[in-house]
């Protein structure tokens, strides 16, 4: 019969994989705490709606990469594409900002875009993503840049390079906006069908469009930071001289707009040499007018998404997770007396903690003792019937070929040996 196999884009994490998964995960639940995060878990399934106010309707992700659909209920449904709206959702639904307006939350887990397979870039992907709700201040946006950086750098990443950049805010953007549609008219034939499109409804777009051409033509138009208001101008360059302050170092990438329309102020991405083409390793910034919307009160927020996938790629041959527990003991048991001691005795010792392995099929020792090396298990206690009537077995150091005689009575003095 044909094997049934794994949707295109979406992968397996198997089981030689999940340690460095775990340890990563860990890196940053220590990192994100200590920076006063807690952690979020929401959804992965959201009403379409919450993406399409949340992302913007002429964003790449909204108009061609959601995995939506009509449920039974006929209600129209999204898998999540990103977090960020799905934890504004849940931080207003509970009304978490009527006890405390300020809310430092992470959230680790997949993400869903139907994108184009290829490597680097999958269609289920996971991020570890961060939001820092109820702040203004430029401090806060150089503090999470550098809890960024430093939890990129704990799990082994090399050299990463810091992108900055400021969007402005609804009081300076709209004019921005207008000097690039003015550039961009007349061009419209050399641009692609997508920014041609676009170019009425969210002209901004344009930069990030991965088509040479639209690329090429976009690198000569204005720059935004000549257009920021004087607040934005502040805001900015007082998040500068804070990244200073802990000698973080950027480029200021003014041409850097980010795919999501909700962005204000501060935007910012870790990119790398390593990555080819898809370069990014994670990416965020300020959006301060979200909040409200999507309904709320008028909050600020910032925050990032690092793609998990992409940072383990990079970090393949730099980072070493502790590896993974190898069985204490295996028990090799002969006889079905000794088999059924053997049975209770694994679960027991499983029981206080111990990683203990046993084996079903009634063989003989020798293939027990491969079983026993194939699982890397350090000891092997040998037990017999007859052993079991003498309450005693043998236990066997696989490393030095010692074997010595211990007693099965009741106080089992021998399990220190297995430290
Ligand atoms: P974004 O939410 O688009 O800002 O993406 C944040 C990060 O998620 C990117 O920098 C990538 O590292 C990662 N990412 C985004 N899309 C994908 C994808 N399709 N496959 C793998 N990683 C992705």
């Amino acid at each position: 019969m044909e094997l049934i196999t794994a949707v295109k884009g979406f992968k397996d994490i198997l089981p030689e994989e999940t340690g460095r998964w775990q340890y990563v995960e860990d890196q940053a639940r220590r990192i994100f705490t200590a920076f006063g995060c807690r952690e979020i878990r929401v959804p992965v399934l959201e009403k379409t709606d919450l993406f399409t106010r949340g992302i913007g309707e002429a964003t790449d992700i909204v108009e061609k990469e959601m995995y939506t659909f009509r449920d039974r209920g006929d209600e129209c449904l999204t898998l999540r594409p990103e977090a960020t709206a799905s934890i504004i959702r849940a931080y207003l639904e509970h009304h978490l900002h009527a006890t405390d307006p300020i809310a430092k939350l992470y959230t680790i887990g997949p993400m869903f875009r139907r994108e184009r397979p290829q490597k680097g870039r999958y269609r289920q992907f996971h991020q570890i993503d961060v939001e820092i709700l109820g702040h203004e201040d430029p401090r806060i946006d150089a503090e999470v840049i550098l809890m960024l950086l430093h939890f990129l750098q704990s799990v082994g990443m090399e050299s990463p390079h810091l992108e900055v950049n400021s969007l402005g805010c609804p009081a300076c953007r709209p004019a921005y906006r207008t000097s690039v549609q003015s550039f961009l008219a007349g061009k419209e034939a050399d641009l692609c069908d997508d920014c041609r499109r676009r170019l009425g409804t969210n002209p901004l777009r344009v930069f990030d469009c991965k088509i040479e051409a639209c690329r090429e033509i976009i690198t000569k138009a204005p720059s935004i930071t000549d257009f920021l208001c004087e607040e934005c101008k502040d805001h900015f360059a007082q998040v500068l001289s804070s990244l200073a302050i802990f000698d973080i170092a950027y480029t200021v990438n003014p041409r850097m707009v980010r795919g999501l329309d909700y962005y204000t102020r501060t935007a910012f991405e870790i990119t790398t040499e390593f990555l080819g083409a898809q370069n990014a390793v994670a990416g965020g910034g300020r959006y301060d007018g979200l909040i409200r919307d999507l309904g709320g009160p008028d909050i600020p927020g910032i925050g990032f998404a690092i793609g998990f996938e992409r940072l383990l790629a990079l970090t393949a041959d730099t980072s070493a997770p502790p590896p993974s527990r190898l069985p204490d003991l295996f028990i090799a048991a002969l006889g079905v007396s000794a088999e059924q001691f053997a049975y209770r005795l694994c679960n027991n010792l499983r029981l206080r903690g111990r990683k203990v392995e046993m084996d079903y099929q009634s063989r003989g020792l020798k293939s027990q003792m491969k079983r026993a090396d194939k699982l890397k298990c350090r000891r092997v206690l040998i037990i017999g019937d007859r052993e079991i009537e003498a309450q005693q077995a043998e236990m066997r150091d696989m490393v030095t070929g010692e074997q010595v005689r211990v007693s099965l009575g009741d106080s089992f003095a021998w399990i220190d040996m297995l430290v």
